[in-house]
């Protein structure tokens, strides 16, 4: 399997071993059958509100369909908000060609006009300006900014870094200003089927037990929280030691001295080798990576990651936040005591929500896999156009990678589509094309897909695609 990050990230880390109980009962309850309220009849129901909720609720309401959106906590963003990993990358190919517009670049444009989002101008990317590709370089954020071309000279990438709290209101303001309806802290808990077709979802909440009623549903909630009350066909697998074999905690240091950090290393390089030698024999981990915003001088960022199959198991869960928590208040404790620029850090921010990478994936009409990214031809039914993900010199030679509809659509179930990064694909493709971007982009087609369904009163699988098609061209999307 090809490596992700190339350059940077040569080893992730192993699945976790630690004692579980599992069930300690072998006893089951009968749950009583009830009548539930309905309290929404409605086109589209999106569930979860991450950026491929977003994207696919904003779209269907665009679209003209009656749409609400459902998230369990209480801000929209998923991982690029709450998960702190608020890196929007590959948004273009190594040679320097847009390749994800659409909502995605809407939501950069809204942010950047606010000064809440920033990237490298349109003339450096795919270009190898020194001074451009140093800056990235600096900031420890190698792969996602800048890679090596065919001459072997790093370039610069289209990616972008946004700051989460701005985000989430504005992604609050462009759901409202789509006409679609938001209800936050909702947590989703099952399907309501009537054969093999989702008609809507049962939620929980501080209101009760609920029931909302659709047209068509869409799984937006990354691990595909939907998909085992459905009967649709999941793969689940992920290799040890890959990136989505891992979960993230992320936390974020504030009131650094960077040029204090900066001078040392520079002007004392044996004592900088020496100190970074010491806080790791203590337990400690000095590498981050830094705030690129403006307003965010003195703020670092610390990604630890901790291997992980199981990542919807809840004793696994619990295991890993208490553990990472632990040891990131241990590391800031270890940086402050001896590395020149953090005595006067605190930890301003951990991620509210633990980073999850993998999770279930459809088996949809069509399962992508290796094989695709290793291909240069578009599908009749291309709803994106991602860039290939660093892996060396394949990514040289195909630098684009296509996605057809039909990576949304579980194959055994109607009413149903999938916008996160549960598509349908195998663990290798998934390694390089499930971030905040590639999600989008399902969010966009699926929910413009759900609302020409509606309107057309057809299945969802029976969409015209050139309906769909135009529907993206109109909001920006590049397609072939
Ligand atoms: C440590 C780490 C670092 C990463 N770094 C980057 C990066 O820099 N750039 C990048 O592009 N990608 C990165 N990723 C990957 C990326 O964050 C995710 O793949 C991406 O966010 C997936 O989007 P999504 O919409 O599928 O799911 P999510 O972002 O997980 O959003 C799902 C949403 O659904 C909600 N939800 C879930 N279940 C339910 C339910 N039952 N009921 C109601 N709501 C529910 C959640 O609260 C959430 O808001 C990283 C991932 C990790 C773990």
């Amino acid at each position: 399997m090809a490596k992700y990050g190339s350059e940077v990230v040569s080893k992730y880390d192993m699945p976790h071993e630690f004692e579980k109980k599992g069930a300690v009962s072998s006893k089951t309850v009968a749950e009583a059958r009830r009548d539930v309220e309905v309290i929404r009849e409605t086109d589209v129901l999106v569930v979860g509100g991450g950026p491929g909720g977003v994207a696919a609720a904003v779209s269907a309401a665009r679209a003209g369909a009656k749409t609400i959106l459902l998230e369990r906590y209480g801000h929209l963003g998923g991982m690029a908000t709450g998960g702190l990993v608020n890196i929007i990358p590959n948004l273009g190919s190594i040679y320097g060609e847009h390749l994800i517009g659409g909502f995605c670049q809407e939501v950069i444009e809204r942010l950047a006009a606010r000064g809440a989002a920033c990237f490298p101008e349109k003339r450096y990317w795919g270009k190898a300006e020194p001074s451009v590709v140093e800056k990235y370089i600096k900031a420890n954020m190698m792969h996602f900014y800048v890679r090596k071309n065919t001459a072997g000279e790093y370039v610069t990438l289209y990616t972008a870094v946004v700051d989460p709290e701005v985000t989430k209101d504005e992604l609050n303001t462009m759901v409202l200003e789509s006409g679609a309806e938001l209800l936050l802290h909702t947590w989703v808990t099952e399907p309501i089927m009537e054969g093999n077709t989702v008609k809507g979802v049962i939620v929980e909440s501080k209101s009760g037990r609920q029931a909302l009623l659709a047209k068509v549903v869409i799984d937006s909630t990354g691990d595909g929280d939907l998909l085992p009350y459905t009967g649709t066909a999941v793969d689940e697998y992920m290799l040890p030691g890959s990136r989505i074999a891992q979960f993230g905690w992320v936390y974020w240091l504030c009131n650094v001295d960077l040029k204090k950090y900066d001078d040392f290393m520079t002007s004392e390089p044996d004592k900088y080798k020496s100190v970074v030698e010491e806080l790791m024999k203590a337990g400690g981990m000095p590498f981050f990576s830094r705030g690129l915003l403006e307003h965010q001088e003195g703020v670092v960022w610390i990604h630890r990651l901790v291997g992980s199959l199981r990542q919807t198991d809840i004793e696994e869960m619990t295991y890993i936040d208490v553990t990472t928590r632990r040891e990131s208040v241990k590391n800031w404790e270890l940086l402050r005591e001896y590395m020149p620029g953090f005595e006067k850090s605190f930890i301003m921010l951990s991620s509210p929500q633990l980073g999850t990478s993998g999770g279930r994936r459809i088996i949809g009409e069509y399962y992508m896999t290796e094989k695709d990214m290793d291909a240069d031809t578009p599908f009749d039914d291309t709803i994106a156009i991602f860039a290939d993900n660093d892996r060396g010199d394949k990514s040289l030679e195909y630098p684009r990678t296509y996605i057809p509809y039909r990576s949304l659509i579980p194959k055994e179930t109607e009413g149903l589509l999938v916008a996160c990064r549960a598509f349908s694909s195998d663990y290798e493709f998934q390694e390089f094309f499930n971030l905040i971007p590639h999600c989008m982009c399902f969010g966009q087609a699926a929910g413009a897909a759900a609302a020409i369904a509606v309107k057309d009163g057809v299945g969802v699988r029976d969409v015209d695609f050139a309906k769909l098609r135009a529907e993206l061209l109109k909001y920006g999307a590049i397609l072939p």
